[in-house]
């Protein structure tokens, strides 16, 4: 076979190099973007990038492969190679050129289990067309191939792909690094029965011969390429928004979602205009492991965003809120991940507060603050309290290490703090011309601390110590604190009944689950102590159905209680919940309660539902939970 010659630089390693994206930029943003480097990719962005990708596909359900091509559009260049990211892909050829194309020598580096290895394409100087034949394997992670069963309708399989923060090499050979970013095209087969949706323009409803075209005009990093396939229908909810999702679902999905225009202008309100045209959700299965994925266009959400009240709706402002916040501004590298995801917490925050008042947005905001103070506590305990800093140093380890609350609510809370030492106003002008100065570019956070103290902080005489926030551990003395009546009315009731009174008495004597929202049930049950004796906790649950019906925010929170409990009547329920969800915010800490439980059994009780509930979850919840173990 021709495939393999030696290399004759031998040390496949990572570039230390910068972004040559915008040719306008000053020379101190140069300085910086020189010295940055993403460790998570072995491709040689820096020398000859992919600008425009053209995506060939054949999704097949037989074998639950993908046959594809990439077509790579190069920038001019005078180099010999071009270094791609692959991940369980099996390369089938490699060929130069559009209309006349060449078979070209490739060598595949050592595969690296976090990063996976390095495709070393032989070029000629000039080059401005690269095709990688290739398929995906079972090793794929970013893919997600579900039976008729884990879907809503259960007649057809499904498929979507889940690329951040670096499984796009899974099923697209690529330069996977959020520093270069690209346009891209696709030409998509699928089964007939099937409508093929992606991060790009999109069909409306399904063509007799499953074939469909996509383009992607507006460059993005490569995380964002993103695919679903199954039986889906099209809502709209005005010109330029809308819900897909499996018929069964379009009724509840039409109930839930139906804020959504309305959530649009006012996003648009506070940061300025809405840069992609379409804003879409498509709801997945169960398995999906995220609240939602910001893809471009069209955000992919989990059903279990369906609470039947709207009380989850945050997640949905929180992904639109991502198409300003790391969707057109992007972290550089994986290390400056607080950037895309602090700016959205914090703006996901303002859209609630414009929509449904500062008395939702407060308690959105205290809950979260609960999950940080929790993340901070476990983090400082295991190997790596340096993680407690918003910029991270995840060399030598996954990304997906980073995806805590320290760059959610950490993040958020600075920029919160910050906000109430300058004013919202000069806040919000600041965050405008950020994004606006910034868009469709890539960011480390020295350059946002820079362009911070130039614009925001320098001009209005401001002393504030962001370093104490960015690059030490922990929470600073600064931090803003926020507070809800309603949480503390319900804290407080939770107390009494810890303290030994009777739990339905007094105004709670008749109260309904329904007459209070998802986080006034999270911050009673998380103030219930794990001392009440399972009595009192059957009799709650009795009541209020929590193990039945609760959404599953409500759930996990529930679940985890009863756990420390040791309350095992609950295990039915929980056992059922494991399986049906894949969210990983929602099973990890149950699985962890579970592992750290003493009450006997619970440990093989985890053991025994992770094994039959695996195959239902994506690549990113089986590998945490069973790191877990
Ligand atoms: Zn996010």
């Amino acid at each position: 076979m021709r495939n393999l010659y030696i290399m004759f630089f031998a040390s496949i390693c990572t570039i230390i190099s910068c972004t040559p994206i915008n040719e306008n930029i000053k020379e101190e943003k140069r300085d910086i973007q020189e010295v940055t480097s993403d460790s998570h990719t072995y491709s040689n962005y820096s020398e000859i990038r992919t600008t425009h990708l053209h995506l060939d596909l054949d999704v097949n359900f037989k074998n639950n492969t993908i046959y594809g091509i990439a077509r790579h559009t190069m920038s001019k260049s005078d180099v010999e190679k071009a270094i791609f990211d692959v991940k369980g892909l099996e390369i089938q050829k490699v060929t130069l050129g559009s209309k006349n194309e060449i078979e070209t020598d490739y060598l595949i580096g050592k595969t690296d289990e976090i990063k996976g290895a390095p495709l070393t394409v032989k070029i000629k100087p000039g080059t401005k067309q690269i095709n990688i034949y290739y398929k995906t394997t079972k090793e794929t992670e970013a893919l997600d191939w579900l039976t008729p069963e884990l879907t809503a309708g259960k007649k057809h399989p499904y498929l979507y792909t889940q690329g951040q923060a670096i499984l796009t090499r899974s099923w697209i050979p690529i330069q996977d690094t959020p520093m270069n970013r690209i346009t891209y095209s696709a030409d998509v087969q699928v089964p007939s029965e099937l409508i093929a949706l992606m991060s790009a323009n999109n069909p409306k409803e399904k063509n007799t011969e499953g074939k469909y075209h996509f383009e992607m005009k507006q460059a993005i990093p490569a995380y964002l390429i993103a695919l679903a396939v199954g039986d889906m229908e099209y809502t709209s909810f005005g010109e330029s928004c809308g819900v897909y999702s499996e018929p069964e679902l379009v009724d509840q999905c039409m109930y839930e979602f139906v804020d959504l225009p309305k959530m649009i202008d006012v996003a648009e309100e506070i940061y300025g205009k809405y840069r992609w045209d379409q804003y879409d959700l498509v709801i997945l299965p169960y398995s999906f492991p995220f609240g939602g994925m910001e893809n471009p266009r069209l955000t992919f959400a989990n059903p279990t965003l369906i609470a039947g009240d709207r009380s989850l709706i945050s997640v949905v402002a929180h992904e639109l809120a991502h198409s300003w916040s790391g969707n057109l501004v992007t972290n550089a590298t994986w290390n400056d991940f607080w950037l895309n995801e602090g700016f959205t917490v914090y703006f996901e925050n303002r859209i609630m507060e414009a929509m449904y008042g500062k008395e939702i947005a407060d308690i959105n905001a205290v809950i979260e603050f609960q999950d940080l103070i929790t993340a901070i506590a476990d983090i400082e305990a295991g190997d790596h309290p340096e993680d407690t800093q918003l910029k991270l140093q995840l060399e030598d380890r996954s990304p997906d290490d980073g995806m805590t609350d320290i760059a959610y609510v950490k993040g958020a809370f600075f920029l919160r703090t910050l906000e109430s030492v300058v004013g919202r106003e000069k806040f919000d002008a600041f965050l405008t011309n950020y994004f606006d100065n910034h868009a469709f570019e890539t960011i480390t956070t020295e350059l946002f601390v820079q362009y911070l103290n130039a614009e925001l902080l320098t001009p209005n005489d401001i002393v504030f110590d962001t370093d104490e926030w960015i690059y030490r551990q922990g929470l600073p003395d600064n931090c803003v604190k926020i507070t809800s009546k309603r949480l503390e009315e319900m804290e407080s009731w939770a107390n009494q009944v810890n303290n030994g009174e009777a739990v339905f008495t007094g105004k709670y004597k008749d109260i309904k689950r329904s007459d209070r929202v998802t986080q006034e049930w999270q911050a009673f049950v998380r103030k219930l102590s794990p001392d009440l004796a399972p009595e009192t906790l059957i009799e709650i649950d009795e009541k209020l159905l929590m193990s039945a019906e609760a959404n599953p925010a409500i759930k996990s929170d529930w679940f985890i209680l009863n756990v420390k409990a040791g309350n095992t009547s609950v295990r039915p329920e929980m056992e059922a919940y494991l399986i049906k969800i894949g969210r990983r915010w929602y099973i990890e800490s149950i699985y962890q309660t579970l592992i750290d439980s003493k009450t006997p059994g619970d440990l093989d009780f985890a053991k025994a539902t992770f094994e039959k509930a695996k195959s239902g979850y994506h690549f990113v919840s089986s590998s945490t939970i069973e790191g877990l173990f």
